[in-house]
C-alpha cells in the first residue's frame, strides 16, 4: 500500500534503483506498476500530489474515442477499447459502463446512418454489441428540456466513466503491492548519465528548507506529461492544450446518460454527464500559453462557451453563471504535429522517445495507460518485442491482481459523495493509506468535494479537523495554515 510518506533520506538507503519513474500521473503510475510487476526495484517521484497534473482534470472517460474512429485511426481506437473492456471487468467499482446519447438533427452531420456505421465498427472493435436508435419521442421523454428543432432521434451507445484521480491512486496501490515505492511532493531537478547508471538530484518540495538528495538508477522514465520537455534532453515536442469542465448541481441540470451535444459555433462535441452526484459539462480545447508551475484555471470566455452549448441544446434550463458550482481546467500534453493545426485536430496518441538513456513518454490517454507503459518498458529494454506484443494484445491478461479493500462508495464515479459515518470511514482510510500531505490532496483529489460542493467542502472542515490532527499529526497552527492554503487554491483555480 502507499501508506504514509517516508522521510527523504530513506530513498537513498535503498542503494541504486533499477528504475526511477518521474511523474505521478496515470502514465508514471502505469510504468511503475508494469516495471515492479516484472521484479524490478522501482521508485516513483511526483513533484506535487499524485494526479495533480492532467490526470485529475480529464473528462473522466474510459473510452475508445469515437472521434478517432471517425478520423480513421482504427488502431488507437482498438487499443483503447480493449483497455476499456479490461478496466470494466477488473475495476467494476471504479470504471462503470455508461449509456451515451448522441442527438441527431435534420440536416446536421453526422446523420443516423453514418453514426450507425461508425458505432457498428466501434462495438465490433470492443467485442460487444450495445448501440441502438432512439426515436424522437423516446429522446423527448428522456430529455424534456432538449431543443426540439430538427430533432430526429438519437443514437445510444455505451462507453465508460471513472474518477481519474482515484484511478491513479488505484494503479499506484497496485504498483506498491507489487513492491514499488512512491513519494509525492518530491521533484527531480536534474538527471546526469554516468556510464550505464543515472544520477538524479531530487528535492523535497514540501519543506521550507527544500532538502535535496542524490539518487542512482539504472533506468529513468520521464513520465512528466506536460513537463516532459524539461527533462527529456531533446528539442521540445509538447503542445499544451487546455480543456475546461464546469460542475453544475444535478438538480439544475439532471442527466442520467452522457449526453453528447454539438457547439453551435464550431460544431465541436461537448459532453454533459453525471459525475459523483452532480453534472459535468466539458470540454473546451485551446492552446494553453500560461506557465506550467501554477494550477491551470479557466477564463470567463471558456465558461461562456460551455454555458452557450448547454443553453443552445437544453434551452428550457436557462443555465447561468451562478449555477456553476466549480470549474476545473486541465492541460493536455499533446504531441505537436508542428503544422499549426487547430487544437481539436491534433492527434491524441502518445510518443516514447529517448536521449542520453532517459526514456521520455508524453501524450496519449488515461484509458491506454497500460499500453503506454508497455511501450516505455520496451524502449528501455525491460521487455523484449515478443513479450511486448503478447502483453499488448493479451485480452485476458489481468492488470489488477491484488484486492484493495477501499471503503464503500469511495471510488464510485456516478453516485453522490458520502456523508456521516460513511464519509468518516472514507477519510480515515484515505489518511491512513493514500499519502495525503495537504488538505487540498484530500478535498480536491481523493474525495473531490472541492468541485462537487457549492461551498467546496467548507462546511465539513470542522468534522475533518480531528481526523487530520489524529492521522496526520497536524497541530492547530498547521490546520489553520492548511485551511488558508486550501481556500487560496479553490479561489484561484476552481471558481
Ligand atoms: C480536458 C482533458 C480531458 C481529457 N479527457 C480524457 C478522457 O476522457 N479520457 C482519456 O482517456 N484521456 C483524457 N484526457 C487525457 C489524459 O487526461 C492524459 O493523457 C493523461 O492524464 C496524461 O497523464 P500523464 O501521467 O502523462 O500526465 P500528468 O497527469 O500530467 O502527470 C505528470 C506528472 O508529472 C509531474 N512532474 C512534472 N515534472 C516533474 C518533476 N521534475 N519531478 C517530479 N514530478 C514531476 C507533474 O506534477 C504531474 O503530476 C484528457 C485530458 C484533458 C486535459
Amino acid at each position: 500500500m502507499l501508506g504514509q510518506r517516508r522521510a527523504l533520506p530513506e530513498l537513498a538507503a535503498h542503494g541504486a534503483w533499477d528504475a526511477v519513474v518521474i511523474g505521478g500521473g496515470i502514465t508514471g503510475a502505469g510504468i511503475a506498476l508494469e516495471a515492479a510487476r516484472r521484479g524490478h526495484k522501482v521508485l516513483l517521484l511526483e513533484q506535487r500530489d499524485f494526479s495533480w497534473g492532467t490526470s485529475s482534470r480529464s473528462s473522466k472517460m474510459v473510452h475508445g474515442g469515437l472521434r478517432y474512429i471517425a478520423q480513421g485511426d482504427i488502431q488507437l481506437t482498438r487499443h483503447a477499447l480493449q483497455e476499456r473492456e479490461r478496466l470494466l471487468a477488473e475495476l467494476p467499482d471504479l470504471v462503470v459502463r455508461m449509456p451515451y446519447v448522441f442527438p441527431i438533427r435534420q440536416g446536421r452531420f453526422p446523420g443516423r446512418w453514418p453514426m450507425t456505421f461508425i458505432l457498428k465498427l466501434y462495438d465490433a472493435l470492443a467485442g460487444i454489441r450495445d448501440h441502438r436508435w432512439m426515436s424522437r419521442d423516446e429522446v423527448r421523454q428522456a430529455y424534456p428540456a432538449l431543443n426540439d428543432a430538427g430533432l430526429r432521434g438519437a443514437m445510444r451507445y455505451t462507453d465508460a466513466l471513472t474518477d481519474d484521480s482515484r484511478l491513479v491512486i488505484r494503479v499506484l496501490q497496485e504498483a506498491a503491492l507489487e513492491g514499488a515505492r512512491a513519494r509525492n511532493y518530491t521533484e527531480v531537478l536534474d538527471i546526469k548519465a554516468q556510464g550505464d547508471m543515472h544520477e538524479l538530484l531530487v528535492q523535497d518540495t514540501n519543506t521550507d528548507n527544500g532538502a535535496r538528495l542524490t539518487l542512482h538508477a539504472r533506468h529513468v522514465f520521464n513520465a512528466t506529461g506536460l513537463w516532459a520537455d524539461r527533462l527529456s534532453g531533446t528539442p521540445p515536442v509538447v503542445r499544451p492544450q487546455r480543456g475546461t469542465h464546469l460542475f453544475v448541481a444535478a438538480s439544475r441540470l439532471p442527466v442520467r446518460d452522457c449526453l453528447t451535444i454539438l457547439h453551435p459555433d464550431d460544431h465541436r462535441p461537448v459532453f454533459v454527464f453525471p459525475w459523483k452526484g452532480q453534472t459535468c459539462i466539458g470540454t473546451t480545447d485551446i492552446d494553453h500559453r500560461e506557465g506550467l508551475q501554477d494550477e491551470p484555471h479557466c477564463t470567463p470566455a471558456e465558461i461562456d462557451y460551455l454555458l452557450k452549448v448547454a443553453n443552445s441544446e437544453l434551452p428550457a434550463l436557462h443555465l447561468r453563471r451562478e449555477d456553476v458550482l466549480a470549474t476545473m481546467a486541465g492541460v493536455r500534453p499533446i504531441i505537436a504535429s508542428g503544422k499549426g493545426k487547430d487544437p481539436s485536430k491534433e492527434r491524441r496518441d502518445h510518443l516514447v522517445w529517448q536521449a542520453n538513456g532517459v526514456i521520455s513518454v508524453s501524450g496519449g490517454k488515461l484509458t491506454t495507460f497500460r499500453q503506454i507503459a508497455l511501450d516505455a518498458l520496451k524502449a528501455a529494454g525491460l521487455i523484449d518485442a515478443a513479450t511486448h506484443r503478447q502483453a499488448h494484445q493479451g485480452r485476458h491478461l489481468r492488470c489488477f491482481r491484488h484486492a484493495v479493500p477501499s471503503p464503500h462508495g469511495l471510488n464510485d464515479p456516478v453516485r453522490g459523495t458520502a456523508s456521516g459515518g460513511v464519509l468518516q470511514a472514507q477519510v480515515e482510510w484515505i489518511l491512513t493509506h493514500e499519502m495525503v500531505v495537504h488538505l487540498d490532496d484530500l478535498l480536491l483529489r481523493r474525495l473531490r468535494l472541492g468541485v462537487l460542493c457549492a461551498d467546496a467542502g467548507e462546511s465539513l472542515l470542522l468534522s475533518l479537523k480531528p481526523m487530520c490532527q489524529l492521522y496526520l499529526g497536524w497541530d492547530e497552527a498547521r490546520w489553520q495554515w492548511e485551511c488558508t492554503r486550501y481556500r487560496a487554491v479553490i479561489a484561484s483555480s476552481y471558481r
